[in-house]
C-alpha cells in the first residue's frame, strides 16, 4: 500500500494542486498507518493535516513507559521531542512544544500504540503538484521518523530518565498539601531564563537556588531519593529585597510551578499547588457582572460593585476582578507581584488615609483582606512586594532575596510591624453563563483560531490573552477555545454555577484528557487549566450572565 502511495504522488506529479485532495484516507505502510485527514486547496492555506499510528507491536514501548498516567503523559511528551527533532528540514511539522511538559493532542499513547498528528505543507511547483518531494516526504522521511520512535531504535536510557524526572515533580507537587506548602523549591534549582524572550535556563552566569535552613524541608522522591529546598508554608508569604535581585524571577518560577518541567530545566524540582494563580492589573480588560464589592465600594458612579460591569476597567478594578474570579474558578493559592500590580488596591499609607478619609476611598487594600482571605476561605498569598513594608503587620513568614539568595527576614520583619486592622472579605458570588452567549461559530461555522500567544478568536469574539502569563504553550490558547465549546456545546454551563461547569468538563476530560477537547478539531492543541478556561470566559466580549 505505501508502494501504491509513492506511485500515486509519481503520477500526480505536474497536475494541479486540487489533485491533492484525492489522497483523503487511511495509507498502510509495513509499520504503520497513515491518514490523511486534510489536504489544503491552495499551496498558501494552512498546512494539510495527517494523522500516524504506530502499533504497539511496532514501537514496542515497555509497559513501565506508559501504564501510569504520569509516564504516559512524558513518554509521549519525549516521543513528540524526538519526532521534531527527526522531522528538522522537512516540510512535515509536529508540535512538539517548550520548556513544559503538557498533554498534547500531537502524542497521545493508547494501550501501547502511538497516535501522532501532524501538518504538511504539500508541495507545489506554483499551482501544480510537486509530486517527487511528496513522495520523498511521506513515503521516506515519515517512515525514517516512526523508526526512530520505536523503542529498540532510541534512547531507552534518556527516554526513562525523561519520564523519571516528570514523576519526580508530580510526586512532589502531590506532597504539598500534606505538607501545609504552597510551594517548593528545590536546592540547585536553577530559576533565570536566558531572555526575556526565551524560556531556556539561564547559562553560566546563574546562581543556583538555596534555601534558608530555617525554612529548609526535605521530601523523599520516587527517583531522585531525599531532596531539600524551600517550603514556601501556606499562609501568607511576602517576598522582599532590592531591587534586581531576584524576586520576580522567584515569582515567576512559581507560575510556572503548576506545570512540569523537561530535564535539563532547572526548574524541574520547582512546583506549586496545581490551583496557584497569578494575579495583576489588567487596565482595559471589560468585566461582566462579577462581584468585586469586597475591594470596591462606592464608586463615584454610583455602579454596583457586587455586580460589576464594565467595558473596560481601571488597573485597580481589574485586579479585584481578577482574583474574584480565580477564587470562583477554585483557586486557593494567589501569586501576586509588585511589577504588575496596581497600587491603589495592594497599599494605602497612614498618611495618605489621613489625606483621603474612608468614605472618598471607594478601594479596601489588599493588605486589609489578605489576612481575613487566609482565616475564613483558606486562601494563600505569594506577594512580591519590594517598595513598602505594610505587608509586615499580616506576613506569617518574610523571604528576602539578597544576591538572588533567599533569607528568612520574619523575626526582623515583625519586630517592625505594627497592629492592623482586619476589613472583612466576603466570597465573590458564584455566577451561573448563559451559554448561547458563548458561541464559537461565525458565519454558520465553528471558527477558532489564535493569533501568537496574545488572542484568541473565538467564534465572532477576539479574547485577549496577553495577560493570561499561566498560558504557557500556544497550543492551550486553542485548547482554551476548545473547552469554552465543550462547556457551551454540551450544556454543561446550564444551571450550573460556572465552577460546577468547570467541574463537570474535568470530569468528562478524565482519563482521555486533552483528545476528549477536540472532537474532530485538525490542528494542534495542548491541555489548559481551568483556571485559564474561565479566565478566557471572562474576557470573552460577548459573555452574559444569568440572573
Ligand atoms: P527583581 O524582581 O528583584 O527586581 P528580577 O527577578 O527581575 O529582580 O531579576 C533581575 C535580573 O537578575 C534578571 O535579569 C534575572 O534574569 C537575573 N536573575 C534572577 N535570578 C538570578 C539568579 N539566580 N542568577 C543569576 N541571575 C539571576
Ligand atoms: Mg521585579
Amino acid at each position: 500500500d505505501d508502494a501504491r502511495l509513492a506511485e500515486e504522488l509519481r503520477r500526480m506529479d505536474g497536475s494541479s494542486y486540487g489533485r491533492y485532495k484525492s489522497l483523503t484516507g487511511d495509507w498502510t505502510f509495513p509499520d504503520f498507518t497513515l491518514t490523511v485527514e486534510r489536504v489544503q486547496s491552495d499551496p498558501f492555506a494552512p498546512p494539510s493535516r495527517v494523522a500516524v499510528r504506530i502499533p504497539a507491536d511496532v514501537v514496542e514501548l515497555p509497559d513501565d513507559a506508559w501504564h501510569a498516567p504520569v509516564r504516559r503523559r512524558a513518554t509521549a511528551d519525549y516521543l513528540v521531542r524526538r519526532a521534531y527533532r527527526e522531522l528538522k528540514g522537512a516540510r512535515l511539522r509536529i508540535d512538539a512544544g517548550g520548556q513544559e511538559v503538557l498533554d498534547r493532542a500531537a502524542c497521545q499513547i493508547r494501550d501501547g500504540e502511538v497516535h501522532l498528528r501532524l501538518g504538511i505543507e504539500m508541495p507545489g511547483h506554483g499551482r501544480r503538484i510537486d509530486g517527487r518531494t511528496a513522495e520523498s516526504e511521506l513515503c521516506e522521511r515519515l517512515p525514517a521518523m516512526v523508526d526512530a520512535l520505536r523503542w529498540p531504535e532510541l534512547d531507552a536510557a534518556e527516554a526513562t530518565a525523561f519520564a523519571d524526572t516528570v514523576e519526580d515533580t508530580c510526586a512532589l507537587r502531590d506532597q504539598l498539601e500534606g505538607m501545609e506548602l504552597v510551594a517548593f523549591v528545590a536546592d540547585g534549582a536553577v530559576l533565570p531564563r536566558r531572555s526575556g524572550v526565551s524560556d531556556l535556563p539561564m547559562q553560566g552566569s546563574a546562581v543556583p537556588f538555596r534555601s534558608p535552613e530555617s525554612l529548609r524541608v526535605s521530601v523523599d522522591l520516587p527517583h531522585a531519593g531525599t531532596v531539600t529546598g524551600l517550603g514556601i508554608a501556606e499562609g501568607i508569604t511576602l517576598i522582599v529585597g532590592g531591587g534586581f535581585h531576584g524576586k520576580s524571577t522567584l515569582l515567576h518560577a512559581l507560575e510556572r510551578g503548576v506545570y512540569d518541567h523537561v530535564p535539563g530545566d532547572g526548574r524541574e524540582l520547582v512546583v506549586s499547588r496545581p490551583d496557584a494563580v497569578k494575579i495583576r492589573a489588567e487596565e482595559g480588560r471589560q468585566v461582566a457582572r462579577t462581584d468585586i464589592s469586597a475591594f470596591v465600594r462606592n464608586l463615584p458612579t454610583g455602579a454596583e460593585t457586587a455586580d460589576f460591569s464594565t467595558e473596560n476597567a481601571s488597573g485597580s478594578t481589574s485586579q479585584a476582578a481578577n482574583i474574584a474570579e480565580a477564587l470562583e474558578a477554585g483557586s486557593h493559592t494567589l501569586l501576586i507581584d509588585e511589577d504588575t500590580t496596581a497600587t491603589n488596591l495592594m497599599i494605602r499609607d497612614a498618611r495618605m488615609q489621613r489625606l483621603v478619609h474612608g468614605d472618598r476611598e471607594p478601594l479596601t487594600p489588599f493588605v486589609d483582606l489578605v489576612r481575613p482571605l487566609r482565616r475564613d476561605h483558606g486562601i494563600s498569598t505569594v506577594l512580591v512586594m519590594g517598595g513598602s513594608g505594610d505587608y509586615f503587620d499580616v506576613a506569617d513568614q518574610v523571604i528576602m532575596l539578597d544576591g538572588y539568595r533567599p533569607y528568612d527576614v520574619t523575626d526582623r520583619a515583625r519586630e517592625l510591624a505594627s497592629e492592623r486592622t482586619d476589613a472583612e472579605f466576603t466570597a465573590p458570588a458564584d455566577r451561573v453563563i448563559d451559554a448561547r452567549s458563548v458561541d464559537a461559530t461565525a458565519r454558520g461555522k465553528s471558527r477558532l483560531k489564535r493569533r501568537d500567544m496574545d488572542v484568541l478568536t473565538f467564534g465572532e469574539n477576539d479574547i485577549d490573552v496577553r495577560s493570561l502569563t499561566q498560558l504557557v504553550d500556544p497550543g492551550q490558547i486553542i485548547g482554551v477555545g476548545l473547552a469554552m465549546r465543550r462547556l457551551a456545546e454540551d450544556g454543561l454551563l446550564s444551571r450550573r454555577t460556572l465552577a460546577e461547569a468547570l467541574d463537570a468538563l474535568e470530569e468528562r476530560l478524565g482519563e482521555d484528557g486533552v483528545t476528549a477537547l477536540g472532537r474532530g478539531y485538525a490542528g494542534d492543541y495542548v491541555l489548559p487549566r481551568r483556571y485559564e478556561i474561565a479566565a478566557a470566559l471572562n474576557r470573552l466580549r460577548s459573555l452574559r450572565v444569568q440572573g
